[in-house]
């Protein structure tokens, strides 16, 4: 008898410091799929709901697929979109009687209405469905934050091991085969270490050191047999929740093995804490850069703040209300989210010039909105494909969009978020990058690969945003103590590792 695994996913990265509820809408423009149409769909792409597909098939299984819903960054996912994935699982549970095992492709930094802790909520509602005796696996992405009740719940877990991340094929991969692995009865044990740390993605890549060690580490143990899985969560920071932290798993087939490596790359991450903290600079100073004659055009002011593909809204203009305070004459582009201000362009007309009020509008506590005379350049259906290299061809809807400009500030005003690192987002409605003395980008590391090959310099700016890298200036409520890069004593020792589901 073929072994029968169901298989679905539930992906969004939230940050809860975005005000703007994800809804059906954005996943249904992304990924809502059930059953066979969700199988066809992730079969033709590099996703971790393929690579379960391939580890449960290679393995003699016969895969149930059951819903897929998979949504980009932005705020809390609305409380129906929960309840269609339960929904969606229990349906096919329903549907098909009892199964060997369960995979889940989750985000694991993703927060409903509700729920603070959505994916433990989601683990532990397929945990009761199914019972204690089903295996049952979860891939994530590497900035989940992960919980004891995730732990609790599931028995393996398993995230990207890359950042920038590529890696997603091969992590659901990974976890379903461990999963496999549990089904033939092979001794298999996650071991866990609590990380209390937050870092900016701005501030490291699994491509530099030290972060690079610490992954090179963990995947030298997996080439040489000594562990069977490793991941190091380095945590999404934009989440104020309660049971916030980074996290390190080993999955072994000793116990002790297990422990003993969890543990070791554990310190070797924690260690280098002080150096994923990014250099940023001020708004005024990049600015100064970009006026200085003798410093190489374009520069780039990357507002990660204020980045879509972190979660962000995109719709910051601080750094344009300090050009224009300063009356500054050198020429800049950017794109900002305001629909109201793009619609107003669409009534004024190509050539138009009236008094705009754009940005600002919907993060809290941001600067603006700009109030300014602006003259319409260019209007559009906001649609563009990405030239990559990461995501090259995707295609992405801006809706209306309009070139506006206010003095010599080129703004892509637009109705809702694109991938916001990819030069396209501007090159394409017109504002060639390349051509200007400040260039904003809202992103975190994402944009570096294409603007290397033409910026003159690169700068990682001290922005606002629901996506500041620095963590100090947001508002938190529900921050945990004893955390760094806030309150953790200098001599703060790891808690031992902790054994999950023997
Ligand atoms: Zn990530």
């Amino acid at each position: 008898m073929k072994k029968r695994i169901l298989v679905c996913e539930f992906h969004q990265e939230s940050d809860t410091f975005n005000p703007i509820i994800y809804g059906v809408d954005s996943f249904a423009s992304r990924r809502y799929a059930k059953g066979s149409e969700a199988y066809d769909i992730c079969k033709k792409l590099p996703c971790a709901f393929h690579g379960m597909i391939d580890a449960v098939e290679k393995d003699g299984g016969e895969v149930i697929p059951s819903i897929s819903l998979y949504g980009g960054s932005g705020g809390r996912v609305a409380d129906e979109i929960m309840d269609l994935f339960k929904k969606g699982v229990k349906e096919t549970l329903d549907a098909c009687g009892k199964v060997d095992a369960v995979c889940a492709s989750l985000h694991g930094a993703m927060c409903s209405e509700s729920f603070d802790d959505a994916c433990g909520e989601v683990l532990t509602f397929i945990r009761e469905l199914v019972g204690e005796g089903v295996p049952m696996a979860a891939s994530f992405d590497l900035h989940a934050n992960i919980t004891d009740k995730m732990l609790g719940a599931a028995n393996i877990l398993c995230g990207y091991q890359s950042y920038p991340h590529v890696d997603f094929y091969e992590t659901g991969y990974r976890a379903a085969s461990l999963c496999m692995r549990i089904l033939r009865g092979e001794p298999t044990y996650l071991a866990s270490v609590d990380v209390p740390m937050l870092a900016p993605p701005a501030g490291y890549t699994s491509l530099e050191e030290p972060f690079k060690s610490v992954i090179e580490r963990g995947k030298k143990l997996i080439a040489d047999g000594t562990l069977l899985d490793f991941t190091v969560f380095n945590v999404q920071p934009w989440l104020d929740v309660e049971n916030l932290r980074s996290n390190v798993l080993a999955i072994a087939d000793t116990e002790e093995t297990a422990k003993k490596y969890s543990e070791e790359i554990a310190k070797m991450f924690f260690d280098a804490r002080d150096s994923y903290m990014p250099d940023l600079m001020s708004i005024d100073e990049i600015i100064d850069l970009a006026e200085s004659e003798s410093t190489k055009k374009p520069v780039i002011l990357a507002d990660a703040a204020d980045s879509p593909n972190g979660g962000a809204v995109g719709d910051s203009v601080s750094v344009a209300l300090r050009m224009l305070e300063r009356g500054s004459k050198i020429t800049m582009g950017m794109f900002v989210v305001d629909p109201e201000a793009a619609a107003k362009a669409f009534e004024v007309g190509v050539g138009g010039e009236t008094m705009f009020e754009v940005g600002g509008k919907f993060t809290p506590g941001i600067p603006g909105p700009i109030k300014a005379m602006g003259r319409v350049r260019s209007l559009h259906d906001g649609f563009f494909r990405q030239e990559g290299p990461a995501g090259k061809g995707f295609a992405n809807d801006c809706g209306k969009t309009a070139v506006i400009s206010f003095g010599s500030i080129d703004m892509m005003v637009c109705e809702k978020p694109g991938a916001s690192g990819d030069p396209q987002i501007l090159r394409h409605f017109g504002i060639e990058p390349k051509l200007y003395d400040l260039i904003v980008v809202k992103a975190n590391t994402s944009f570096k690969v294409a603007y290397a090959t033409f910026a003159g310099v690169i700068c990682a700016a001290d922005t606002p945003g629901a996506g500041a890298s620095n963590l100090g200036s947001l508002k938190w409520t529900k921050l945990p103590r004893g955390l760094y890069p806030f309150d953790l004593p200098d001599d703060h020792m790891l808690a031992p590792a902790r054994i999950w589901k023997k």
